[in-house]
């Protein structure tokens, strides 16, 4: 049986690619040094891939930003105010559009599905001119072919592209990029005709939009796609790709009688009802490309239940048309456990990264063939057994107090107003009271006092002094500026997952498992492998010292249940909620320590809430239910008198409004001043809200700093639609990444802009 491999980590190891990249922007290398720190990136993969075994190499996975702007450059679609004059797209025009230039901002970048990794937005029109302008997918080929490694060349699929895509700037908003479909295929057709003539006997063509609940107009659109490439497709395999979730038994049709197709790929980790598809029906003939190995995670196969599902599909399929293969690209997950010095091997043994995965999925193909690797399938036995029975994943006293939760209400009793109105007769607001979102610029101290605490190089003293200094500083800043609700500006948070997971029984952390968000970016997921419990509060300390400072309430900080979980890799051993629930519990008992040590004000962050939403709509209310069912659960406990916060970052909430409402926080902040103020569109709907809330009134992306009038002008449009005494005034978010000499007259304008409101009004 052959194995084949979705795509592979782009960054390294080590984020090598990270490095050249940035290093390339800042002048301090050359275009040639970036390029052959990606060439040896490249053939790395491919030759370990090659070594493992895998029959079926992808090539083109590799990016300099993106795949999808990579489809952009190979269809010469960019936008015009990039002032490209045609030709091969190089470094200039590709990264422009990625990263913006001295003169123009970026493309739009948005999350790639339901994964952390973001991708630049095509923006196209009716006058998008389509022309074949990077041939990068063919130089890869070539690249690898040269180094004797047959390769699948990767390509995103036209009517994915287009789905993706939106209509450019001045475009009208009606204008749908499908209608482009005719256009971009002779481009399409270009770059097969091209990969044929170096050799390339198999094309990948990505098609994951096909997961999505699409309408039947859209199905048409797949069908016709490939049935007009067909007649390019002669004396070459086509294999269309799809990850992240089952099909609709209408999308698994149109999948399977795509033209001049011969193999499909899909998802049998997240697609839980993909195997039921296949056995309603596969054409005879065909490739399956089954993905049993999770893309998106970071935990071993088990590899017995594989062989078991490998084995169904073998007599459905037939022997020589299974391929087993990953359930979607591998840059979803980390890249090597080798890197991994400081994990203990109990828990290393749990574990497999992109190159173990490449591993797992050799031993598989051979296991298939009555070759099986018994050491390997035992150890993987062992490994499994020890994780079921292990103390340090069960915890049955967190087992118990989490099982009972599902189903009950968890509601504090006093409704919003009234509790409202039991804050304010303690706190003494004034109205439009201002506040900020929790961070404040972290500097090159704070992160060297922190490190060297962590490498023992100072002492404990010697840290809290440090962090008492600033958190100090912080606190007089904002009397200074007059500020009514104070944060103490987290200087002793790296980040603000990670900083609760290293507190919490259940988490582990690696050295080196970056997956890459956007561009160069990458995040360090968190493990979680155990029952989540607090062995000891984890920010009263800090909460507690801020508020001795002042006579001003001081808000309590903490990063809320579905965050912590959306933001980690997840046990795979019990389903989300229940690990959700149980953070939840955790988190629960910090905040009803932190009213007990007189915090009167406690914001908990749910910035990932709303992107965890499942991709198929059938899935959203369950999703939405358990998620918010958790965050009350932190919180059901407290006085009508504490008031509880929360930031949600930016999240698109029109369409999940009355769940946002079903959280029952006091006040919600919000990320908006960059979506032209789409969000307030729901209030205007006439949505009934009677909580407190917080849309920021300035963009802390940029180090821009905004004026009185503009922030008192973005304030009245607020009141049009929101109520005077629930309106509160803050920035977008954190302030953790700008500057002090930015942030001080942004807060300054801040609150002359409410002060200067609270006499007109
Ligand atoms: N409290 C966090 C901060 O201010 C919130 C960050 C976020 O929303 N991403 O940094
Ligand atoms: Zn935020």
């Amino acid at each position: 049986m052959a194995s084949h491999v979705v795509g592979y980590p782009r960054m390294g190891p080590k984020r090598e690619l990270k490095f050249a990249l940035e290093s390339f922007w800042d002048g301090k290398s050359s275009a040639a040094d970036l390029e052959k720190v990606a060439a040896d990136l490249r053939s790395n993969i491919w030759k370990q891939m090659a070594g493992v075994g895998i029959k079926y190499i992808p090539s083109n996975t590799f990016s300099y930003y993106d795949q999808v702007l990579d489809t952009t450059a190979l269809l010469g679609a960019v936008p015009q105010r990039y002032g490209w004059i045609g030709g091969e797209i190089g470094f200039d025009t590709y990264f422009s559009m990625a990263r913006g230039n001295a003169t123009l901002p970026a493309m739009e970048m948005t999350k790639w599905f339901d994964t952390n990794y973001h991708f630049i937005v095509p923006e196209l029109g009716p006058e998008t001119a389509f022309k074949y302008s990077s041939h990068k997918a063919v130089s890869e080929y070539s690249e690898a072919k040269a180094l004797g490694i047959e390769t699948i060349p990767v390509i995103v699929g036209p009517v994915s592209y287009l789905l993706l895509s939106k209509p450019g700037k001045g475009v009208p908003k009606s204008f749908s990029p499908l209608s482009l479909l005719a256009r971009i295929l002779p481009v399409y057709k270009q770059v097969i005709a091209e990969l044929k003539a170096a050799g390339a006997s198999w094309v990948q063509f990505d098609e994951p939009t096909l997961i999505k609940d699409l309408e039947s107009h859209e199905y048409a659109v797949f069908t016709k796609a490939y049935a007009e490439l067909e007649s390019s497709f002669a004396g070459l395999n086509v294999l269309v790709e799809t990850y992240f979730a089952d099909l609709t038994p209408a999308a698994y049709k149109t999948l399977t009688t795509l033209k001049g197709v011969s193999g499909y790929g899909l998802d049998m980790v997240r697609g839980s009802k993909t195997i039921d598809l296949i056995k309603s029906g596969f054409p005879a003939g065909k490739y399956l490309f089954a993905g049993v190995v999770d893309g998106r995670n970071i935990w071993a196969n088990d590899l017995t239940a594989s062989v078991t599902t490998l084995s169904v599909l073998q007599d459905i399929v037939g022997k020589d048309k299974l391929v087993v293969s990953t359930s979607c690209s591998l840059m979803h997950t980390a890249v090597d456990l080798i890197n991994e010095t400081k994990l203990d091997d109990e828990i290393k043994s749990w574990l497999a990264f992109a190159a173990q995965k490449i591993v797992e999925l050799n031993a598989l193909a051979k296991a298939m063939i009555g070759q099986k690797d018994e050491r390997f399938f035992k150890a993987n036995v062992a490994a499994f057994t020890s994780r079921k029975s292990s103390p340090r994943v069960t915890n049955p006293a967190v087992q118990q107090a989490a099982a009972s939760l599902r189903g009950s209400e968890h509601r504090r009793v006093t409704d919003v107003s009234a509790r409202l109105d039991a804050q304010q007769t303690k706190l003494n607001l004034p109205i439009l009271p201002t506040t900020t979102i929790g961070s404040f610029p972290q500097t090159v101290e704070l992160r060297r006092a922190r490190r060297e605490y962590k490498a023992k190089k100072i002492t404990e003293d010697a840290y809290i002094a440090a962090m008492r200094e600033e958190i100090s500083k912080v606190v007089k800043l904002q009397e200074e500026l007059d500020i009514d609700v104070l944060v103490h500006g987290e200087p002793e948070r790296n980040d603000m997952v990670e900083y609760f997971g290293e507190q919490l029984s259940g988490f582990a952390f690696s050295a080196n498992g970056w997956v890459q968000s956007y561009g160069s970016r990458c995040v360090k997921p968190p493990i979680i492998y155990g029952d989540v419990s607090r062995p000891k509060p984890m920010t009263v300390f800090w909460s507690s010292m801020a508020q001795s400072m002042t006579a001003r309430p001081m808000k309590g900080m903490l990063t809320g249940p579905v965050t912590i979980l959306n933001w980690s890799f997840v046990r795979n051993d019990q389903p989300r909620f229940q690990t959700c629930y149980q953070i939840a519990l955790a988190m629960k008992k910090e905040v009803e320590d932190l009213e007990a040590a007189g915090i009167n004000v406690i914001q908990i962050d749910e910035a990932a809430l709303r992107e965890g939403c499942p991709l198929r709509k059938s899935e959203v209310p369950f999703y939405l239910d358990w998620a918010v069912h958790s965050f009350r659960i932190t919180n059901c406990g407290v006085k009508d008198t504490t008031q509880i916060h929360t930031h949600m970052c930016y999240s698109n909430f029109n369409d999940i409004i009355h769940s946002i409402i079903n959280m029952d926080a006091d006040v919600i902040t919000i990320e908006n001043s960059r979506s032209d103020e789409k969000l307030l569109s729901v209030f205007r709907e006439g949505v009934k809200y009677g909580a407190g809330i917080g849309p920021g009134v300035y963009d802390i992306h940029s180090p821009r700093i905004p004026t009185t009038e503009e922030i008192y002008d973005r304030i009245t449009k607020m009141l049009a639609v929101l109520e005077t005494n629930i309106l509160w005034v803050n920035p977008d978010c954190g302030l953790k990444t700008r500057k002090y000499t930015e942030v001080k007259p942004a807060l300054t304008n801040m609150v002359s802009a409410a002060k200067k409101l609270r006499i007109e009004l």
